[in-house]
């Protein structure tokens, strides 16, 4: 027996040109949106207004966060009668870094569509817009609201999720559209970036001996982080990857000749739902606190890299428990495909952290794209998965909205 909203399903997807929602994501990748272009997301988001504009979504606001960088909210308007749903995507994505195929001419080839933002995530903004216009275009009245999120700033401080957190936006459901290769993720981990700031004394090169060099101690603490990492990685305590730490940038020193008396390193660390915040700081302190033991006369400080990274800080997604949205995720990805449609964890940070605990909004992960192809030289993602993305979200606001 298939019911009603199966048939429904059936009947909008009749209806659907797959080619229009490959056209939207081409231009959507055509047009640059990130943090070194000058107008930032500026003209994606003007490129989208007009597009919902004009397939009959009017409901509309701008939210400008700072010059040339508006937040969208879109919504079809339910009556009240059922539960809400919110779309979560953002239209930043990082620039195009060692890119080896043409960043923003969209090239369609061998079922694929190869760009900057194709999988980090134009894709799936592309997929949720276009389930957005399928249920206006078919003018579906619907129980609860359907609102969609295009938000700044996610590639830098999520600086866009973070306004509509202050907003206190409702939703009963939230989906952040980032690539999981269309896996269902629950939780992921939380990240920190600190500094350590090594102080030595300076003393002539010819004379080093007489000095303290900060390099040569943040080398040290350097090395006993990477042990300390693989440590880390042989936990296997939480139901997300193992923690990470990694020390992504080491500066000091200012020519041969000088012994230098200062030195940085800038630290990500990636801790798990059993781990805090707290608990990370205690685990360095206690790293620096053996390095200075057996070196004395260093002093070493860690500072929080506050302006880098999200206000509310990046805190962990923490799972999630069997809802209507779980089940009807899983249920349409039975239904549209052949992945395994378990609850998995996903491997980087996203704003689905920030809706499910500051605003308590039941949220998952789920997006097209292969995750390892995020910020990559050839970032392409699979017409075929891009097209499912569109059905799937499609049922599931059927399933919570209508
Ligand atoms: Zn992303």
């Amino acid at each position: 027996m298939i019911s009603d909203k199966e048939k429904l399903i059936n009947q909008l997807l009749d209806n659907y040109c797959e080619e229009s929602t490959i056209s939207l994501l081409k231009e959507m990748i055509k047009i640059p949106s990130h943090k070194n272009v000058e107008w930032q997301e500026d003209k994606q988001v003007e490129f989208i207004g007009n597009y919902l504009t004009e397939h009959g979504i009017t409901n509309i606001e701008l939210e400008y966060i700072e010059e040339n960088r508006p937040n969208i909210i879109a919504k079809i308007p339910g009556n009240k009668t059922g539960s809400s749903l919110l779309l979560n995507g953002h239209t930043d994505t990082i620039p195009p870094y060692n890119m080896v195929i043409p960043p923003y001419s969209p090239e369609v080839k061998d079922g694929y569509i190869k760009g900057r933002g194709s999988v980090d995530m134009k894709g799936s903004l592309a997929a949720m817009i276009s389930a957005m216009v399928i249920i206006a275009e078919n003018d579906i009245e619907l129980k609860g609201d359907l609102i969609f999120a295009g938000v700044i700033d996610q590639e830098q401080q999520s600086l866009g999720s973070v306004k509509l957190i202050e907003d206190k936006i409702e939703a009963d459901y939230a989906i952040v559209g980032e690539p999981t290769d269309l896996r269902i993720c629950h939780a992921h981990k939380g990240m920190e970036w600190y500094k350590i700031v090594i102080k030595g004394q300076s003393a002539h090169g010819s004379t080093p001996e007489k000095g303290q060099n900060t390099i040569y101690h943040g080398a040290r603490i350097a090395a006993e982080i990477e042990k300390l990492n693989f440590k880390l990685m042989d936990r296997e305590d939480s139901f997300v990857s193992p923690p990470t730490i990694n020390v992504g940038v080491i500066s000091g020193g200012d020519d041969p000749n000088i012994v230098p008396n200062i030195t940085i390193l800038e630290v990500d660390r990636r801790y798990t739902p059993e781990e805090s915040r707290q608990s990370i700081y205690e685990e360095i302190d206690r790293l620096l606190a053996k390095v200075n033991s057996t070196y004395p006369g260093y002093i070493t400080e860690v500072i929080t890299m506050e302006d880098r990274v999200c206000p509310l800080k990046n805190i962990p997604l923490t799972g999630i428990n069997k809802n209507k949205l779980t089940d009807s995720l899983q249920n349409s990805l039975r239904r549209f495909s052949d992945r395994d449609n378990g609850l998995t964890y996903f491997r980087g940070w996203s704003d689905a952290a920030l809706f499910a605990n500051k605003l308590k909004i039941p949220s998952l992960v789920f997006g097209p794209g292969l995750p390892e192809k995020c910020h990559s030289g050839d970032e392409s993602l699979k017409i075929e998965d891009l097209i499912t993305a569109v059905k799937i979200y499609l049922n599931v606001i059927v399933d919570i909205c209508y």
